[in-house]
């Protein structure tokens, strides 16, 4: 569904991704690991057209998007969340996810139009789904870090993607509430038939997770496989998980 070939991008002199490849099947969970500073921001960034690559290749369903802005990689079907978060801290939860759904359908919210009234059952959905409904007219700055993860998480459905990437979707959490989050995220990619790209810092909740994993170390993929096969590399041993 995804690939990506020999992607490499700069910030001046500095190459944040310096030789990455990744395959994504329909269907799979594919996590990416690295330490801080590998170049996993970016290469979510340079996927969903945030960046744009200096050279190599993104394709998406067999179509090259290397390049494209980031709205129509968005319309394509591939959606996203930040390690930083991106809500509109003062509307509620309901208009955080409307907006969303709304732009989907090419509309926008006015106080003043009609889209105010409009796919209410939709954004209600997926806050039934991500479990936030009963909180829908809470504003969302007053909410609690981790529901504010699982808001974004709402948001990108609202985008209706086939390809869910999200960007540290635990950062910050407790592990009882990293342990809940991760399983709405694997119980939505499941249920909604998505394919999830993901990267998370805790490794026991990686290896658990992912159908497949991708190191990176500066900027470039020094494996991909399975987790049993990204285990016993060497290199991932002695790169990372050995020194954790
Ligand atoms: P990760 O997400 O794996 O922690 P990042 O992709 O955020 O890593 O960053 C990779 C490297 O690129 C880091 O050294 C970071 O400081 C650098 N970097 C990221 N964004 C920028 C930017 N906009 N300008 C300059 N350097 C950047
Ligand atoms: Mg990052």
């Amino acid at each position: 569904m995804l690939r990506v070939d020999n992607l490499i991008n700069s910030f001046g002199d500095f190459k944040a991704v310096d030789g990455a490849n990744l395959t994504v099947k329909e269907g799979e969970i594919v996590a990416v690991i690295g330490p801080n500073g590998a170049g996993k921001t970016t290469l979510f960034n340079l996927i969903t057209g945030h960046l744009r690559p200096d050279s190599g290749r993104i394709s998406f369903k067999g179509e090259d998007i290397s390049g494209l802005p980031p709205y129509t990689i968005c319309k394509k079907g591939i959606a996203r969340s930040f390690q930083l978060l991106n809500i509109f801290p003062r509307l509620t939860v309901f208009e955080n996810v409307q907006v969303a759904v709304l732009s989907q359908h090419n509309r926008s919210l006015n106080l003043f139009s009609p889209a105010r009234n409009m796919l209410i059952e939709e954004t209600n959905r997926i806050l039934e789904n991500v479990g936030l409904l009963d909180k829908a007219h809470e504003i969302a700055g007053a909410f609690s870090h981790g529901d504010q993860k699982i808001l974004e998480i709402a948001i990108a459905l609202g985008n209706e993607p086939e390809f869910l990437i999200l960007d540290e979707p635990t950062a910050g959490m407790s592990p009882e509430e990293t342990t809940a989050t991760m399983g709405l995220v694997k119980r939505l990619t499941v249920e909604q038939g998505l394919t999830l790209l993901f990267c998370e810092h805790d490794i026991d909740i990686v290896f658990s997770t992912a159908d497949r994993i991708m190191v990176m170390q500066q900027g470039k993929t020094i494996s991909e496989g399975t987790p049993d096969e990204v285990r016993q590399n060497e290199q991932v041993q002695q790169a990372y998980i050995g020194g954790d």
